[in-house]
């Protein structure tokens, strides 16, 4: 954590927000990792340290937050949380790159933006986390997916998350992955942007100190060739609007 602080701070980044991953799957390799105090230790040290220089925010990103919800609360509650990512990584009880074998594009997408929908219906969360991460495992096997073939039930978690006040997060880690495009597609940036969705976070979901801030200043351009004002940084879970 320490190291990717001096990483933000090198590369002129002035706020970063760590989303330590909590999975509720037993068979996910995630599951029961997650320490809280030793991440609140760690947090409160490097907010100590760099207190003039970087702004930590300490968030969790959850896996399923629609499934066993009485296994998550813990892990919010008292804890501080600034941001929460809600996430899709495993499905019918499989991580997704087990589901999607051996079925068709159609059939694999199909779930998984179902799976999407439930989540955003019912999980508590300030944003979708990489909202199409099945090309991620996909794209390789069937290639880039059509937008108009899910047109319906995209348009349907996007009005689902603006009804509720959830947000996008936009991850650059896509552009490390064969499709060689963000998360979520620009497509659906722009439905989202004409559904009246305004509510946007943008992160490099680095695993490593020298990806911090990856690919950033491009996606800010994308959002105000679409028409994006601002991105929102979260604060004890309420957003506030950055101007960009
Ligand atoms: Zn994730």
């Amino acid at each position: 954590m320490d190291e990717m602080c001096q990483s933000a701070i090198v590369k002129g980044v002035s706020e970063i927000c760590f989303t330590e991953h909590l999975a509720v799957r037993e068979g996910d390799p995630c599951y029961g990792w997650l320490d809280m105090d030793a991440y609140g230790k760690d947090i409160a040290k490097c907010r100590n340290k760099f207190k003039d220089k970087l702004i930590i925010k300490k968030g969790l990103e959850i896996g399923e937050p629609h499934l066993s919800m009485n296994k998550i609360e813990p892990y919010k509650s008292g804890h501080d949380i600034d941001f929460i990512i809600g996430s899709v990584h495993n499905l019918e009880e499989e991580d997704l790159t087990v589901y999607m074998q051996g079925k068709e594009q159609i059939e694999s997408y199909t779930g998984y933006f179902r799976e999407l929908l439930a989540s955003v219906s019912q999980g508590d969360m300030d944003v979708i986390g990489h909202f199409d991460l099945l090309k991620r495992y996909a794209f390789d096997v069937n290639g880039r997916y059509r937008h108009s073939d899910y047109e319906e039930l995209i348009h349907e978690i996007l009005k689902t998350a603006i009804s509720r006040n959830i947000g996008l997060e936009i991850n650059t880690s896509g552009f490390r992955s064969s499709s060689l495009e963000i998360f979520p597609s620009q497509i659906i940036l722009k439905m989202y942007k004409e559904l009246g969705g305004e509510i946007l976070t943008v992160g490099s979901d680095s695993h490593s100190a020298n990806m911090i801030g990856n690919n950033i200043p491009p996606v800010y351009l994308m959002l105000k060739q679409l028409g994006f004002k601002s991105v929102f940084s979260y604060t004890q879970r309420k957003p506030s609007a950055v101007d960009i």
